[in-house]
C-alpha cells in the first residue's frame, strides 16, 4: 500500500499540476490532501476542480474554512485576509460547500492526518517546538501522523528512551515502538527557502516515508497573482520559497 500525501496547495495550479503529474509515476493506492486547497494563489476554482477529479481523502484547512465563510479571519494577517476575501468573491456556493465538507481529521488503518495538530484540530495550532509536537504525540497511537500548515517539511520522532527528536533526512524508515509526525511541506507556497513544491510518499510495506520536491513554473503562478489583484507579496514570496 502506497500513499501520496500533499498539503497547502493554496490555489497554485502550476505547482499542483506538477505534483500530480509526478505522482503518476509513483504507483499510488491512495492520495491524501491535508488541507488548504485554496487561499493565496490565483486559481482556487481550478484547484478545487482538479481535487474533485482525484478521489482523495481530504482534511479541512484553516484557509478552506475561511474561504467557505465557515471561520472568522480575525487572526489572519492583512494579506492572508485579503486573499480570503478575494477567494470568497470568485468561488461559487457549490465550490464553498465542497471546501466546507471535509472533516478535521482523516484516519484509516495505516495513517492519521490533520492540518495543524491533533490536540485541538479546530484551532489549527502550529507544531514548531517539541512541546507542541508532544501534545499531538500524546493523542496518537502507532500510526504515523501527517500534517501541513507551517509549509515547511519536517519529520519528528518520539522514542520512549531518547524523547523527541527532529530527523534531518528526506527519507526515514519508521521503526517499531516509535511515533512519527511528518510535516509534508507545501505544494503551492513552500516556506523553507526551497521554492519547489513539496509532498510525501508513504510505503506501508517497506515502512518508508520520503519527502520529495519538484520544480514548477513559478513565473506563471506569480504572473497570475499579479494580474488578479491579490497582494503582490503573495507572488514574490513564491520565488523566494518564504
Ligand atoms: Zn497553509
Amino acid at each position: 500500500m502506497r500513499y501520496g500525501i500533499l498539503s497547502d496547495i493554496h490555489a497554485n495550479l502550476e505547482a499542483y499540476e506538477a505534483v500530480i503529474s509526478a505522482l503518476k509515476e509513483e504507483q499510488l493506492d491512495k492520495l491524501i490532501i491535508v488541507g488548504d486547497i485554496v487561499g493565496y494563489g490565483a486559481d482556487p476554482k481550478e484547484c478545487i476542480s482538479l481535487t474533485k477529479s482525484l478521489s482523495a481523502g481530504i482534511v479541512c484547512g484553516n484557509h478552506d474554512r475561511a474561504a467557505a465563510g465557515f471561520m472568522d479571519t480575525n487572526w489572519f494577517n492583512d494579506y492572508a485576509r485579503k486573499a480570503v476575501l478575494w477567494t470568497q468573491s470568485v468561488l461559487s456556493e457549490e465550490e464553498k460547500q465542497f471546501l466546507r465538507e471535509p472533516g478535521l481529521i482523516f484516519e484509516d488503518e495505516n495513517i492519521i492526518a490533520v492540518h495543524g495538530s491533533l490536540d485541538e484540530p479546530q484551532k489549527f495550532n502550529y507544531i514548531f517546538e517539541f512541546d507542541e509536537a508532544d501534545r499531538t504525540f500524546l493523542k496518537m497511537g502507532k500510526k504515523p501522523c501527517f500534517i501541513g500548515h507551517s509549509h515547511s517539511p519536517a519529520i519528528i520522532m518520539k522514542d520512549r528512551i531518547k524523547g523527541i527528536n527532529a530527523i534531518f533526512k528526506e527519507e526515514v524508515e519508521l521503526e517499531e515502538g516509535r511515533k512519527y509526525i511528518i510535516n509534508v511541506g507545501s505544494v503551492g507556497q513552500p516556506r523553507d527557502g526551497d521554492n519547489r513544491a513539496s509532498y510525501a510518499i508513504y510505503d506501508v510495506n517497506s515502512r518508508k516515508v520520503t519527502i520529495k520536491r519538484i520544480g514548477y513554473d513559478v513565473k506563471k503562478a506569480q504572473d497570475k497573482i499579479l494580474d488578479s489583484g491579490l497582494p503582490e507579496i503573495l507572488a514574490y514570496r513564491l520565488y523566494e520559497g518564504r
